[in-house]
């Protein structure tokens, strides 16, 4: 089908899904939406739906992966068989160990790890629908996860990509434009600190031209770090009308 797209900017700088270059998809966010996790978090980013549930601090099995200083961070990216236009295998990819593993560095930083050894705090992301851009809004939601489920940390993590399609620098792009286009950056920020916890490139740019996508990247991240806020806050007033 995105064979027969040819121009992913049109004569009045718009895209396919007619945003701007430095315009975000639609984003709703939705903290603590299932009952038998620690903490879990939903995200839909334009057609992009991603569940992350969390579980921890708990005892480690086997017992010998444990370490006595700090708690062990395990985290799995999966995406569902039916969440890709052509059926995914429900077993894990190369591509789905690798995103596992950088989404797991990119939390990381956030956590103090240290306050919990010999535990182990595991993190579940299930991709329900894919449409570009899922390691990012997985990075989002975890982190929110990991909130609810009360752990302490330094910062939320916001993750947002920036990239080039048709010769121009967008943000937040989309699986067209991350198909077809020529670059992709994901960024993670944790946006108190200023301190950038995941950066990917895939494809070509020019210094300038990275420069320009970083920065919208971190814009980004930035807008939905406020979204994040808002999430959270959102599921403690209602517990409270619950209460009341
Ligand atoms: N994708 C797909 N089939 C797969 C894996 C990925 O159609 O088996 C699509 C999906 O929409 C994904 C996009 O390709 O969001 C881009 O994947 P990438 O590896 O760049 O990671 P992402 O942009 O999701 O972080």
């Amino acid at each position: 089908m995105n064979e027969k797209i040819e121009k992913l900017i049109n004569d009045k700088g718009l895209r396919l899904d007619g945003r701007k270059p430095e315009e975000l998809r639609p984003i709703k966010i939705e903290v603590g939406v299932l009952s038998n996790a620690d903490g879990s978090a939903y995200i839909q980013q334009g057609k992009n739906k991603i569940l992350a549930a969390v579980y921890g601090p708990k005892e480690l099995h086997p017992k010998h992966l444990a370490l006595p200083d700090r708690t062990v961070l395990r985290c799995r990216y999966h995406m569902a068989p039916f969440s890709v236009q052509e059926r995914k295998s429900p077993a894990p990819s190369r591509r789905e160990i690798e995103l596992s593993k950088v989404i797991r560095e990119a939390l990381e930083p956030s956590l103090f790890l240290e306050y919990y050894p010999r535990t182990a705090i595991d993190i579940f992301i299930e991709v329900l629908q894919a449409d570009g851009g899922t390691r990012c809004a997985s990075i989002t939601a975890a982190s929110l996860a990991l909130a609810d489920a009360g752990i302490p940390m330094r910062d939320l993590v916001a993750a947002c990509a920036a990239g080039k399609v048709d010769d121009t620098i967008v943000v937040d792009l989309m699986d067209a434009e991350d198909k077809k286009g020529t670059a992709d950056v994901p960024v993670a920020l944790m946006p108190n600190f200023n301190a950038i916890t995941l950066l990917q490139m895939d494809g070509d740019l020019t210094m300038k031209e990275f420069e320009k996508a970083f920065n919208m990247a971190l814009e980004g991240c930035r807008k939905i770090y406020t979204l994040q806020k808002e999430a959270l806050k959102a599921k403690y007033l209602n517990v409270k009308e619950v209460e009341e």
